[in-house]
């Protein structure tokens, strides 16, 4: 169980080898190759976080748009009240 997380602590993940100690790990890393790939998957975490956010601000969106309406409905609503209101006191006067 030991070897099993020494050997998967010195894996990396961009070329999937299995390194012989972590000081060959360690220079790997400083490689091109592994700092091409370590770029990548950031851009395409970034991406995916770019996607979520923007899935979350058009969900807001529409909330606010769905507030809006609702505002336009009570408002309306108010004003037919108010005139209502208004013609039974000026009837009662
Ligand atoms: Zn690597």
């Amino acid at each position: 169980m030991g070897d099993t997380s020494i050997t998967t602590n010195l894996l990396c993940p961009c070329n999937n080898i299995i390194y012989d100690s972590e000081k060959k790990l360690k220079t790997h890393q400083k490689t091109l190759g592994h700092r091409i790939w370590e770029t990548q998957s950031e851009i395409k975490s970034l991406k995916c976080e770019l996607t979520r956010r923007d899935n979350t601000i058009s969900q807001l969106e529409r909330k606010i748009l769905e507030r809006d309406q609702r505002i336009l409905v009570l408002k309306e609503r108010s004003k037919v009240l108010k005139s209502c209101l208004q013609s039974r006191m000026d009837d009662m006067s």
